[in-house]
């Protein structure tokens, strides 16, 4: 692997402008499943269409507060892992300006990134359906968590959504528009804990990379992009993100 991890500090010291795109793998060190992925359950027990679209929602939110009641005890008491912190790490060190996420998580935050484009919403807010007001989740945490209680809105009584993105949902405008600017403007994708499943965003590092723009993919799993990447590393981004993050350290001190 320490070739693969020269090659890719490389690849980010002679680039200007990195962005990072990150999913649910990123995520699975610090114990949230990703739950697209086969044997995690989540997907497997229930059709999500059936529960966690917003014409499911809006028609039945206790079967998907009941339904979330697991994944969102794991969200709120999850901590960032090592991969969360090398990011933030290579942010601080000026290589990454932003980090796009597919995760709802927040853990990038926590880490200390401080550029993050959540494109599939974060569960530290919720969203009335009646009147969009929007309210730190915390105050309702304890009520979905505990007594799997529907939250309502205190100005109107609508229904309280955790503000992430649902089946069916528009993603967010603004934060989308933020992200594909980024992905112009870039000259490396580096793409960690996604196997580029998810319609747009998967999409993206392909634009990028139809303009110029160099990949380096650190994922378990092979994705359509393999084969324009110019170097993967097919490991765990809990450790080979910090060793991607400490190699640029080096390269920046022997530039010294
Ligand atoms: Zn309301």
């Amino acid at each position: 692997m320490n070739s693969l991890v020269t090659r890719a500090a490389e690849l980010l010291h002679a680039s200007k402008y990195a962005v990072a795109l990150t999913g649910a793998g990123i995520s699975v060190p610090s114990g949230i499943p990703d739950f697209r992925s086969p044997g995690a359950g989540l997907w497997e027990k229930v059709n999500p269409i059936e529960v966690a679209s917003i014409f499911a929602f809006r028609y039945q939110p206790e079967t998907f507060f009941k339904w979330m009641q697991p994944l969102a005890r794991k969200i709120l008491s999850a901590q960032p892992n090592a991969a969360h912190y090398a990011l933030a790490d290579l942010e601080a060190q000026g290589y990454l300006k932003t980090i796009i996420t597919q995760n709802i998580d927040g853990l990038h935050q926590m880490a200390g990134s401080q550029h993050v484009l959540e494109v599939h919403g974060q569960w530290r807010e919720a969203i009335c359906i009646r009147c969009y007001t929007i309210f730190p989740s915390e105050q309702f945490a304890e009520m979905y968590l505990g007594t799997g209680q529907v939250p309502h809105c205190s100005l109107c009584n609508g229904v309280l959504k955790p503000n992430v993105i649902l089946f069916g949902e528009q993603l967010p405008a603004q934060v989308v528009m933020k992200a594909q600017q980024e992905i112009k403007k870039c000259d490396l994708v580096l793409i960690a804990g996604s196997s580029l499943e998810v319609a747009p965003v998967a999409d993206w590092p392909h634009w990028a990379h139809s303009h110029g723009a160099r990949l380096i993919i650190v994922n378990m799993q092979p994705t359509y992009l393999d084969e324009l990447a110019s170097t993967i590393l097919r490991a765990d981004v809990a450790e080979a993100l910090p060793q991607i993050a400490s190699a640029c350290q080096n390269l920046e001190q022997s530039h010294e």
